[in-house]
């Protein structure tokens, strides 16, 4: 008899449970679940997600039950830190096009919700093109009313897609799934925050050779300014998680 022994997949980074799969484990997975019938709530997370669920326990709680992979390099780096075996980054984007392929293959419904007018619709058309034996079920911006969710979440139980990206920035992104998630029919579900801007080419993603200097973070900042703010969760999160470390130690 085969026994299947099940490593410990599973690295806790200032309370949130990461996946340590890497990427293309992390592709098969969701797959195969999908095929199985069962249901996925796949987060991205990066530093900037992890220090939000330490001061939202609402989120928090929506994360724990989640599905969460390492976005960003400093997930990677706190994982080394803390001895836990994270290797590598799944990023929402690079997760969203292998899915897209899996989507071509198996002929998946697939419904995309968020991001501008024009965004959207540039952004369906591309991947359409992309990866013709998916289907796509429907898809609409992200700047709707709050009587309009009704009927978007019952254009998309009737779609039963199974992949369902929602591009609404996070915590909404994840809130506004996990909400309705009993009625949307989705296999898989999963925040892509700024992905369809990538996608429909209005935003750049950096340039390759930043990504490998793990520099991606850097070149945000420096192309969107008014995202300092935010980004100011990194160098919080690295002191957090040092801390965490050095206090255990003691
Ligand atoms: N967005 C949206 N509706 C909103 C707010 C944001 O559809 O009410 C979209 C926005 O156009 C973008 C995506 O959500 O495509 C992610 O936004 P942002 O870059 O702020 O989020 P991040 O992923 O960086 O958290």
């Amino acid at each position: 008899m085969k026994v299947k022994t099940l490593a410990k997949q599973v690295a806790t980074i200032l309370g949130v449970p990461f996946s340590t799969r890497g990427f293309h484990e992390t592709v098969t997975y969701i797959a195969e679940r999908i095929e199985n019938g069962q249901k996925t709530h796949v987060v991205t997370a990066n530093p900037e997600i992890v220090m939000l669920a330490r001061e939202n326990r609402a989120f928090q709680s929506i994360v724990e039950q989640a599905y969460v992979v390492p976005d960003g390099i400093g997930i990677v780096y706190a994982a080394k830190w803390t001895n836990q075996p994270i290797r590598e980054r799944v990023t929402g984007v690079e997760l969203l096009e292998a899915l897209m392929t899996e989507a071509n293959k198996h002929q998946w419904g697939v419904y995309l919700l968020g991001a501008k007018p024009d965004v959207i619709s540039l952004a369906a058309e591309k991947l359409a093109a992309r990866y013709p034996n998916a289907r796509l079920v429907g898809y609409r911006d992200g700047f709707f009313r709050a009587e309009d969710e009704e009927k978007i979440v019952q254009e998309i139980a009737e779609a039963k897609p199974e992949l369902l990206f929602v591009a609404l920035g996070a915590p909404r992104q994840d809130e506004w799934m996990v909400k309705y998630r009993d009625r949307l029919n989705a296999s898989m579900m999963m925040g892509v925050g700024g992905s369809f801007d990538v996608i429909s080419g209005k935003v750049k993603r950096a340039p390759e050779i930043w990504q490998k200097l793990h520099l991606e973070w850097f070149y945000r900042l420096a192309s969107q300014p008014s995202r300092w703010k935010r980004q100011l969760a990194i160098p919080r999160f690295v002191l957090t998680v040092l801390k965490e470390k050095w206090s255990s130690r003691s």
